[in-house]
């Protein structure tokens, strides 16, 4: 890419120009929020669920966005039309603000706004075609009575410790369990089991955050006539499925062929997964909002 543009605070500036100061507190203690958003061919896939997801994690934590979602949404368009692109990454961060070096949100007077949108490093294909190994690791997740994961806030230790931990396993993702041992998600994804013709997913209140990849594949498989239900499972659930999927807006749909050292079904991506697959592929070219729509009347 030749020139970045980055949305700062009510300006379009240069990747080089686009730096926050170090009282901002979403620096200094991860106070925030932020969506991670996708384009495809100029669509931005479930922009409005995005912005209700935000919204609400913006008000749980008492920080008012200085923009409503309508200018929201102009700022993602033009952000993406700037950078002359129709398929990407887009990440929005919201955070309290400047303040001072004390954690008080009172000294934080006003919200820093960032858009950032970038080509998309799209998993490798052979990952889809051969599946993913995935290890349960020991940090659990984040109780929801602490830190509700239905906010998706800028404090992601939780997930990095994780991914550390699957790291040092040699294995492409993580299965984080809740404190009481129920399978809660990935690191950075949703997790379904396939048993039979029924799907099962956990629901948010056993530590998962609620993805809109998620909330679409119940929906598509529902039109599809799989049933799907968020039930709380354990491991030997996982272990003994047919099939397993995480879902995600970066990874979209991608099979797990092994947990633990359990081998899932075949040991190849199953069919209900590739069909599941194939049929949000489908839709994330229609279900969105168009980027370079004259109705959004975008100069
Ligand atoms: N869980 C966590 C912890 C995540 O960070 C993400 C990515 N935002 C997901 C699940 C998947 O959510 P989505 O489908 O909205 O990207």
């Amino acid at each position: 890419m030749s020139e970045q543009w980055i949305f700062l605070n009510g300006s379009y500036v240069n990747k080089e120009e686009a730096v926050i100061s170090v009282y901002d507190h979403g620096f200094l203690y991860g106070d925030g929020v932020f969506e991670g958003i996708r384009s495809y061919g100029g669509n931005i896939f479930r922009l409005n669920e995005h912005l209700v997801r935000l919204y609400e994690s913006a008000k749980s934590i008492m920080i008012d966005i200085p923009y409503t979602q309508e200018e929201m949404t102009q700022i993602l368009v033009e952000t993406l039309r700037k950078n002359n692109l129709k398929d990407g990454y887009i990440r929005l961060v919201v955070s309290r603000g400047v303040g001072d070096l004390g954690l008080d949100p009172a000294n934080c007077r006003k919200p820093s706004v960032i858009v950032i949108a970038e080509p998309l490093r799209i998993f490798p294909q052979e990952l889809y075609d051969s599946g993913i190994e995935i290890a349960t690791v020991a940090t659990r997740r984040n109780r929801s009575d602490v830190l509700n994961p239905m906010i998706k806030s800028l404090n992601y230790l939780n997930n990095i410790l994780v991914k550390i931990e699957a790291n040092l396993a040699g294995v492409q993702e993580a299965l984080m369990l809740n404190d009481q041992g129920y399978v809660a998600e990935g690191s950075a994804d949703n997790i379904f089991l396939v048993k039979g013709d029924k799907l099962l997913t956990p629901p948010g209140h056993v530590g998962a955050l609620v993805g809109v990849t998620r909330n679409t594949i119940i929906e598509i498989a529902g039109e599809k006539g799989y049933e799907v239900e968020e039930a709380m499972f354990t491991r030997h659930d996982v272990y003994t499925a047919d099939e397993v999927f995480l879902t995600g807006t970066a990874a979209e749909v991608i099979a797990v062929v092994k947990v633990d050292g359990r081998v899932i079904g075949e040991g190849k991506p199953g069919p209900v997964t590739n069909d599941l697959l194939s049929s949000f592929r489908e839709i994330t070219l229609t279900d969105g909002v168009k980027v370079y729509s004259e109705s959004l009347h975008v100069s």
